[in-house]
């Protein structure tokens, strides 16, 4: 039986990174960057105004508080630059700054004398001393030619998009997604869900929780099945995957040491190398990790819903970031407010609520009701609090490290 940390090592260093595929940006959130993105122009392309207002020369800057200022010219956002001379122009934001120009003052900080359209012409009184270089937005202000603006392993949301489109980018290179099977085992598990249960059969809860976290992880599952009890069912089931390409094999259930429990030896038969079978911690201390000689990557996940719950979110998440090369998650040290004694030599991961006190730190509280098999205070819950091997007693107070069940980028 090995530790936790040593499994997840195991995973990392099986787990290599997937090929890559162009995507447009519509289609890049939540994938993973596999190119490293550098700026090849300036951002802003060009000085412009900041402020609807008029742009200023020079000469301007010496003139008192109540100087009359005529307007030449209107220059609008789209229009190209020229040059400004000794006149003034009227400016709208985000229009080309003219040549000359060396400062804008806003339309609010100005009297209007006639309007632009009038025959008389058009000027503006100052209503104080000009400032040089104010409501300028100078070119590569925000961005500079050959900067650095989004590292490989970067995971991609909606600000990327606003970014690569103000560059010009319209695709990225980035890593494929996972394709996965997942399968349930279980005589006791009721198929049709229309049907009423029969004595002694249960619903499968493993099959769509898993489901729904593979979606929300952006794995693709091509193969969903519930099998009996028999090795050969899930010997047929572990070859369709492999034939259509599956980096990632899933099942609950099995993989313990009841008289039913086939996944090792039908994972033998398979020449799959097992890495590890059984980890030091509770719940899911039967999780089973292999490789099959076709390098997909085979996890035994436990029955018990919370087991499965541990094996996914922790063996499973690691399998996938490694796949798609992203870096190891780092957990979040908060203050443990309900003091636990547990056995030494076994890693706890309890169900707990996470909260921010009033005056601003991390703290954390197990929810009662930790057996595997309940299910109803995981709702309640909102992270996984991790109990060390080598701790005994826990006392108030005390930091421990807590992982986010839903959404583990979010709160970092
Ligand atoms: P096993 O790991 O197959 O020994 O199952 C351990 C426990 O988990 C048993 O109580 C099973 O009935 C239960 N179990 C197994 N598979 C599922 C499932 N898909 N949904 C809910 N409970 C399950
Ligand atoms: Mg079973």
């Amino acid at each position: 039986m090995i530790s936790f940390e040593q499994a997840m090592r195991e995973i990392r260093q099986h787990a290599q990174q997937l090929a890559t595929e162009r995507v447009p940006l519509a289609e890049m959130c939540g994938r993973v960057l596999a190119e490293d993105v550098i700026s090849s122009i300036n951002l802003p392309g060009f000085d412009n105004s900041a402020m609807d207002g008029f742009a200023l020369g020079a000469a301007h800057l010496q003139l008192p508080e109540g100087a009359v200022i005529p307007v030449q010219r209107l220059q609008l956002a789209g229009n190209a630059v020229f040059s400004l001379g000794e006149n003034a122009c009227q400016i709208m934001t985000g229009a080309a700054v003219p040549h000359g120009a060396v400062t804008v003052l806003p339309v609010e900080d100005v009297e209007l004398i006639g309007s632009f359209e009038s025959a008389d012409g058009f000027s503006i009184r100052l209503k104080q001393n000009l400032v040089a270089q104010q409501n300028i937005r100078l070119a590569g202000e925000d961005v500079q030619s050959g900067e650095l603006l989004c590292a490989a392993g970067s995971e991609l949301n909606t600000s990327h998009v606003m970014l690569f489109a103000s560059l010009g980018i319209d695709a990225v290179t980035v890593r494929k997604r996972i394709k996965a099977a997942v399968f349930c085992t279980g005589e006791e598990l009721l198929i049709d869900n229309a049907v009423d249960l029969r004595s002694g059969q249960i619903r499968n809860s493993n099959g769509p929780y898993i489901l729904a976290e593979l979606h929300a992880l952006g794995v693709d599952v091509v193969h969903y099945v519930v099998i009996p009890d028999q090795q050969d069912a899930y010997l047929q089931a572990v070859q369709a995957a492999e034939k259509n390409g599956c980096h990632l094999i899933l099942s609950t259930g099995a993989v313990s040491v009841g008289v039913r429990d086939f996944v090792p030896s039908a994972l033998a038969a398979l020449n799959a190398t097992i890495i590890f079978h059984k980890v030091r911690m509770r719940p899911a201390k039967p999780s089973l990790f292999a490789v099959l000689p076709s390098g997909a990557l085979v996890f035994g996940l436990p029955g018990n819903p919370m087991s499965c719950a541990v094996g996914l979110r922790f063996f499973v998440q690691e399998a996938i970031s490694g796949l798609q090369g992203l870096q190891s998650e780092r957990a979040i040290a908060a203050v443990l407010q309900t003091p636990i004694t547990k056995k030494i030599g076994w890693q706890l991961m309890q169900k707990a609520r996470l909260s921010i006190s009033a005056h601003g730190q991390a703290q954390v509280s197990l929810l009662p009701g930790q057996e595997s098999f309940r299910i109803k205070p995981f709702v309640q819950a909102n992270v996984w609090v991790q109990l060390p091997e080598v701790a005994e007693h826990l006392t108030e107070g005390e930091l421990v490290y807590c992982y986010p069940i839903h959404s583990p980028g979010l709160l970092l």
